[in-house]
């Protein structure tokens, strides 16, 4: 009877999650679900929430877990069948072990989790070029570097996490848009 199905999106900054994310989402049938964009959905509708959000965005910082979790919450919530791929989230212990809980209730379990690996300064070359076009305010040389940093210290340790239940799945995020993606599809197959 259960049919969900739940993939996460792991890695840093810049590793092109979003991207791959959408396509595969596009081609399995799956609603991606990128915190990133929700937040700047409220950024640039000038929300109560975008307001409290822009500075730590534009800060590289992490928004607080309660913020994320409720986004979450209320976005799973009014799915008739849980068939996603989240990108962006979890982001620390806490958003991960919540996420868990959610699922459950809902009688769902993460499937794999696919990390994106590229090295440190193409990731930072690769935002700035980005950061050309796509207007976003945190795309700048120091911003992505604190984002980096960000990842190192909160995000990356979730590897750890999902390995212990052997969910990992490591793909080399370094060639052409579809190098990567027949990799990825590889790894979750
Ligand atoms: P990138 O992966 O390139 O940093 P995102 O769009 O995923 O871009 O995230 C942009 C910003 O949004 C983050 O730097 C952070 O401030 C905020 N954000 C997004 N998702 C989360 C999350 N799960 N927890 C905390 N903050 C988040």
């Amino acid at each position: 009877m259960r049919q969900s199905k739940v993939i996460i999106f792991l890695g840093p900054p810049g590793a092109g999650k979003g991207t791959q994310a959408e396509r595969l989402a596009a081609e399995q049938n799956l609603l991606k679900i990128s915190t990133g964009d929700i937040l700047r959905d409220h950024v640039s509708r000038q929300t109560e929430l975008g307001q409290r959000v822009k500075p730590i965005l534009d800060a590289g910082q992490l928004v607080p877990d309660e913020i994320l979790i409720a986004l979450i919450r209320d976005k799973l919530s009014t799915l008739e069948r849980i068939r996603v791929i989240f990108d962006g989230f979890p982001r620390t212990r806490r958003q991960a072990e919540e996420l868990d809980v959610l699922l459950e209730e809902l009688g769902a379990k993460v499937d794999a989790v696919p990390t994106l690996e590229v090295p440190e300064e193409e990731l930072i070359a690769r935002i700035v070029e980005r950061g050309k076009i796509s207007g976003r305010s945190d795309d700048t040389e120091a911003t992505a570097r604190e984002r980096q940093a960000v990842y190192r210290a909160d995000t990356a340790p979730l590897i750890d996490y999902y390995s212990a239940r052997s969910l990992v799945r490591r793909v080399d995020g370094v060639g052409s848009m579809d190098e990567v993606y027949g990799r990825i599809l590889e790894a979750i197959d």
